[in-house]
């Protein structure tokens, strides 16, 4: 297994301000400490509630957001101190497929033009070339040239995730980091744009990280899945492992609410206390300590690292 992403202590803080000075008076710890790497090939799937700081994790590693603190190693070159120009030649390596199809492309565009204005911005294509390589990108999301003239709003949700995601192709990059890619579509059409992305995968070598909120949407694509809370990752691994035997209590209640296939057998059905808490105050110690059954002492005073324990990560005080 050869890294292609590294991600070591990233930290991304938004400045909370206020009054007519715009003084910093708190900050807004979206990602607060992250190490985890991404493998070439593979698909590492991140969950966790809505505000747990997923997406501000994708733009940190992509550099859509500057992050505070931290590295993040692309075959080994650290993205965080790059001027604009050197990111702009890694920039097609390097791309994104937003959550909601509806609001990511734009209107007054055709199809045709979104596809093809990435490839543009980078000089990469030319006159009939450009149509030749829209035709190509269309046929390899399940589409076709007909569709190229028309408009993104005369099409359906799915229909428009596929628009987003042969834009995406269309640099040849490396990475794709898709931010909730399925979250906007009817359950029936979710399934197929996952299976799309998995064909993408192997017929052009791709690495995702693949971000949502619900563990059943990742199960099937992932490799590998990281649990988010509160900016941090509480638990990382293997998925079957992740699945069969879950190690983080935050973890194991998430895991709860997915349906098990087979009735016969009993999950409890693990209900978190409370709401997700502020990341401009977040609790102290474990910052899980407040919805924690398994809550000891020292979580209200120690931050549990994340740690190895048996071949999985996971950052709680019970493996000590
Ligand atoms: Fe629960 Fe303590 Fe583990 Fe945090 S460190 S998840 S509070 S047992
Ligand atoms: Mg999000």
């Amino acid at each position: 297994k050869q890294p292609l992403i590294e991600v070591k202590n990233l930290k991304t803080y938004f400045p909370i301000k206020k009054g007519l000075l715009g003084r910093t008076v708190n900050h807004v710890k979206a990602v607060d400490g992250l190490n985890f790497t991404i493998y070439k090939g593979e698909t590492l799937g991140l969950v966790g509630e809505s505000g747990c700081g997923k997406s501000t994790t994708g733009r940190s590693i992509l550099q859509l957001l500057k992050p505070t603190e931290g590295e993040v190693l692309y075959e080994g070159q650290n993205l965080v101190d790059m001027n604009p120009r050197q990111l702009r030649k890694l920039r097609k390596d390097l791309q994104m497929v937003f959550q909601d199809p509806y609001a990511s492309l734009d209107p007054r565009l055709t199809v045709g033009d979104i596809i093809a204005e990435p490839l543009q911005i980078h000089g990469m294509v030319s006159g009939a070339e450009k149509d030749r390589r829209v035709e190509e990108l269309l046929n390899v999301v399940g589409l076709s040239s007909y569709h190229a003239k028309r408009y993104a709003h005369e099409f359906s949700g799915g229909q428009r995730q596929r628009i987003g995601i042969a834009r995406a192709l269309a640099l040849n990059p490396k990475l794709i980091v898709a931010d909730e890619p399925v979250s906007a579509l009817d359950v029936s059409i979710q399934s197929q744009v996952i299976n799309l992305m998995q064909d993408l995968q192997e017929q052009f070598q791709l690495t995702y990280l693949f971000i949502a909120h619900d563990l059943s949407v990742v199960k099937h694509i992932s490799d590998r899945i990281g649990v988010m809370y509160l900016g941090r990752i509480v638990e990382l691994g293997d998925k079957q492992e992740l699945f069969e035997n879950p190690k983080h209590p935050y973890t194991k209640a998430l895991l709860s609410a997915v349906p098990v296939p087979n009735p016969l057998v009993k999950r409890e059905r693990i209900v978190l206390q409370g709401d997700v808490p502020s990341p401009a105050n977040p609790p102290s110690g474990c910052t899980f300590h407040p919805r924690c059954r398994e809550c000891m002492a020292i979580c209200r005073t120690e931050k549990p690292e994340l740690k190895e324990v048996n071949g999985q990560f996971v950052a709680c005080h019970l493996y000590n």
